[in-house]
C-alpha cells in the first residue's frame, strides 16, 4: 500500500511525540512505533528531567555538561540545550504534565555529577508522566496519525535525498512517501545482553543510516549506568535504580559493607568503581543501601523502586539493593546539527538515535529527555519553514514481506557487527543473533 503524508516520524518516545507536536497542525503527520506505543524508553525514565533553574544557572549547567561530557561534548549544543531547556519544560507543563511541586515551587532533586539541584520530576516515574501527556495531546490531533507494531526498514530515497520510508505493518509491507521524515528511533540497549532498554530498541535507525551512508558519530559513547538491580536468572531487560535515590542519599558498599565511591561523581566514574569492587570482592554486584533513609520518604518519593524491588523480594526500607554496571544509553549516533538535519537531505534524526554532541563522552545524568525535547522542536520548526513549499515525490516500489524480513535481519546483523568492532574485546557483552 502506498501511503502518502507531509513528515514521517519513526519513534513514539519522547523525541517523536514532541517533534509532532510541534509540526504545522495544517500537516499531516504520521508516527510509527515499532511494538505497542508505550513499549519505548519514555516511558521507563525514573529520574526526571534537568534544567537551568533560572538564567544564572544557565553557565554552571552547561559546565557540568561538559564534564561529565570530558570535554568531548559540542559546546554550541549544549547552550543550546542549556538556554532551551527553561522554555521547553514550560511548555510541557503547558501540555499538562504535572511535576512534583514542594511549597508551590517545582521540586528539584539531585543527582550525580549536577552542581546543584536542578532535575525536575514526577515520584520516580517521570518517563511514563511525559509518555502520558504527550500521547494524550497527539491522539487529540486531527492531523497525527499513530501506527503500532510498524517496523521501518528502510528509507525511501529520490536522487540522494529521503522521501519516505518503507515499513512492515499488518504482515504486509508500506511505502510512506513523506516531504520530510524524522528518526527518533532510540537507543541500542536491545543490542546487549544486559541493559536496561526494552530489548526492541535494537539500533535500527543507525543501521538504516550506515546502510544509507548517512554520516554516523562517536559509535563508542555507550553509557553504562551504575546501579541496575542485579538478577542473575533473568533475561528480561534490567531494572534501574534511578541515580536520584543516590542524589536522595543513598550510599553504595561492596560485599564487606565498606563504601568505596562518592555516589555522585559521573555515571562513568561511579560505574567504573563498582567494577573494580566487583573484581576485588569477587562478586558479581555491590550494594545501594538506603534502608537507613526514613521509609515513607522512599515510599513516597520512589513508589515505583519500592514496588519493583518488593516484587523480587526486596524491601529497600529494610535492606541494601544489589546492584550492577548494565548498558543504559547511548551518546553517539546519527550526526546531525543544532537543527537535528542529518547528512541526507529531507531526513532529520533526535533523540538518543541522532548525536548532536551535547552529551560528549558521558551523558549528565536527566539530558535525554531534555535533550529529546529541545533538538525535536528544533528539527520541528526547521521543518515548518519549508514544507508548504515541498512536494511528496510518490516514487513506485515493490518489495514483498520476505524481502522487508530479510532487510531487517541484515539490518540487526550490520549493526550488531559494527558494535562489535566498536566493543572489541568486550564484545561478549552483546547479544548472539
Ligand atoms: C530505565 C531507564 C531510565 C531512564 N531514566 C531517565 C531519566 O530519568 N532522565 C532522562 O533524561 N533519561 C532517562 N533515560 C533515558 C531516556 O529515557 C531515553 O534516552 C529517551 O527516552 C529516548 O527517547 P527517544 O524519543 O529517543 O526514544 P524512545 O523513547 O526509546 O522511543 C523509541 C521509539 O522508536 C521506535 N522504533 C525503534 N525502531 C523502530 C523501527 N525500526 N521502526 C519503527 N519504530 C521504531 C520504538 O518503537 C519507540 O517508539 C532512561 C532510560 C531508561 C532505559
Amino acid at each position: 500500500m502506498d501511503i502518502y503524508t507531509d513528515v514521517l516520524i519513526v519513534g513514539c518516545g519522547v523525541s517523536g511525540m514532541y517533534a509532532a507536536l510541534n509540526i504545522n497542525n495544517n500537516c499531516k503527520v504520521v508516527i510509527l512505533s515499532k511494538s505497542k506505543t508505550d513499549e519505548c524508553n519514555t516511558y521507563l525514565a525514573q529520574g526526571g528531567i534537568s534544567r537551568a533553574k533560572d538564567k544564572d544557572d544557565i553557565d554552571l549547567f552547561i559546565q557540568d555538561t561538559m564534564k561529565a561530557g570530558k570535554d568531548k561534548n559540542k559546546e554550541e549544543a549544549v547552550r543550546v540545550l542549556a538556554e532551551e531547556s527553561i522554555e521547553n519544560i514550560n511548555r510541557l507543563i503547558g501540555l499538562g504534565m504535572d511535576f512534583d511541586y514542594k511549597d508551590g515551587e517545582l521540586d528539584y532533586t539531585r543527582e550525580g555529577a549536577h552542581s546543584i539541584n536542578r532535575i525536575v520530576h514526577s515520584t520516580d516515574e517521570t518517563g511514563k508522566r511525559v509518555f502520558e501527556t504527550l500521547f494524550k495531546q497527539v491522539k487529540n490531533r486531527d492531523n497525527i496519525t499513530i501506527y503500532e507494531d510498524t517496523t521501518l526498514v528502510d528509507l525511501l530515497k529520490f536522487k540522494g535525498a529521503c522521501c519516505g520510508g518503507i515499513v512492515k505493518r499488518n504482515n504486509g509491507v508500506d511505502f510512506i512517501h513523506a516531504k520530510y521524515t524524522i528518526l527518533a528511533s532510540g537507543g541500542i540497549g536491545g543490542l546487549f545482553l544486559n541493559s536496561t532498554n526494552r530489548r526492541t530498541m535494537t539500533g535500527d535507525g543507525i543501521a538504516i543510516a550506515l546502510k544509507n551512508n548517512i554520516d554516523v558519530t562517536n559509535l563508542g559513547y555507550i553509557q553504562f549506568h551504575p546501579t541496575a538491580l542485579y538478577e542473575n536468572s533473568s533475561e528480561e531487560r534490567k531494572f534501574l535504580i534511578s541515580e536520584s535515590l543516590r542524589g536522595e542519599g543513598a550510599k553504595l558498599f561492596n560485599i564487606n559493607k565498606q563504601r568505596f565511591v562518592n555516589e555522585l561523581l559521573p555515571r562513568d566514574i561511579v560505574a567504573e568503581s563498582i567494577w573494580d569492587e566487583e573484581r576485588k570482592t569477587d562478586s558479581s554486584f555491590v550494594y545501594l543501601d538506603a534502608s537507613f533513609m526514613d521509609s515513607e520518604f522512599i515510599i513516597n518519593r520512589f513508589p515505583g523502586i519500592y514496588k519493583e524491588c518488593k516484587k523480587r523480594g526486596i524491601d529497600v526500607t529494610n535492606e541494601p539493593i544489589p546492584v550492577t554496571p548494565v548498558q543504559h544509553y547511548f551518546m553517539g549516533g546519527i550526526k546531525v546539527d543544532l537543527n537535528s538535519s542529518t547528512s541526507m537531505d529531507n531526513l532529520y534524526a533526535c533523540g538518543e538515535v541522532s548525536c548532536t554532541g551535547v552529551h560528549g563522552a558521558n551523558r549528565l545524568a536527566s539530558n535525554s529527555l531534555l535533550e529529546g525535547l529541545v533538538f525535536s522542536r528544533r528539527a520541528a520548526l526547521d521543518i515548518n519553514k519549508n514544507i508548504n513549499s515541498k512536494d511528496i515525490i510518490p516514487l513506485k516500489h515493490n518489495i514483498k514481506l520476505k524481502e522487508a524480513e530479510e532487510i531487517i535481519d541484515s539490518n540487526l546483523n550490520s549493526v550488531l557487527s559494527e558494535f562489535k568492532k566498536v566493543l572489541g574485546e568486550k564484545e561478549h557483552e552483546l547479544i548472539n543473533n
